[in-house]
């Protein structure tokens, strides 16, 4: 399949609450383009070293999403720029966008990372670390960040049951904290959940943003 059929293919079975992120990580410039080419315009990398030059020469128009861990000390590289931050996993990293947003004077979108899975490995808050962390009012005093909703990554197996019951987790955890703390906040509204193996579960139980990469791209040369 053809880079542009993978992505016409996306275009037209999504419904029209859900965004795909072509997540472009370890692909080339020309690739990229491709998918530009085919109407594309959100693309997802995980590393800032690679992001940079792509930012720097492909067109303007395209919304840069950071997907992967970010590091406290990259977040000025992007912070001019990137549309979203997915993976914000600590009060720290909120800070520290908050900082390099204040400097430059922009507010940066960033969903709140929570971990979901059963593995061990993934990063994110718990629901109740991030229950504590709310409750707190320090946050709202960041007034250079903008907490679009959150993001999780289900755990890496082929029972559907148990994928369904943590995106459903989180679906419902974003429902609490939309009530409690963004109820006046339009712009709480995303939910990044859903990969090539799992998104169509994803979208049933609500997500409104899909990180997808080698089903539209092919497998990657690292
Ligand atoms: C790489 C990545 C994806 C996409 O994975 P593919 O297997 O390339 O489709 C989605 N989400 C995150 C956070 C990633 O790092």
């Amino acid at each position: 399949m053809s880079i542009s059929t993978n992505i016409k293919y996306f275009q037209s079975h999504l419904p029209s609450r859900v965004r795909l992120v072509a997540v472009s990580k370890f692909h080339t410039i020309e690739t990229l383009m491709q998918a530009y080419e085919a109407g594309q315009r959100i693309f997802g990398e995980s590393r800032v070293q690679e992001l940079l030059p792509k930012y720097e020469v492909l067109p303007k128009d395209i919304e840069w999403h950071f997907i992967g861990h970010l590091q406290s000390n990259k977040v000025k590289h992007i912070a001019p720029f990137v549309s979203l931050i997915h993976g914000v996993d600590s009060y720290a990293l909120l800070e520290e966008i908050n900082r390099c947003g204040k400097k430059i004077g922009r507010i940066v979108p960033c969903l709140l990372q929570v971990h979901i899975a059963q593995e061990e490995t993934k990063y994110g808050f718990s629901f109740d670390e991030l229950r504590a962390l709310l409750q707190q009012e320090k946050w709202q005093a960041l007034t250079n960040i903008s907490i679009r909703g959150l993001m999780g990554m289900a755990s890496y197996t082929d029972n559907e049951e148990k994928i369904k019951q943590e995106f459903h987790s989180l679906s419902v955890f974003f429902k609490e904290l939309k009530a409690t703390y963004f109820a006046a906040d339009n712009l709480f509204c995303e939910l990044s959940m859903g990969m090539p193996g799992d998104y169509s579960l994803a979208i049933r139980e609500g997500s409104t943003l899909i990180r997808i990469g080698s089903a539209i791209f092919g497998e990657r040369n690292y």
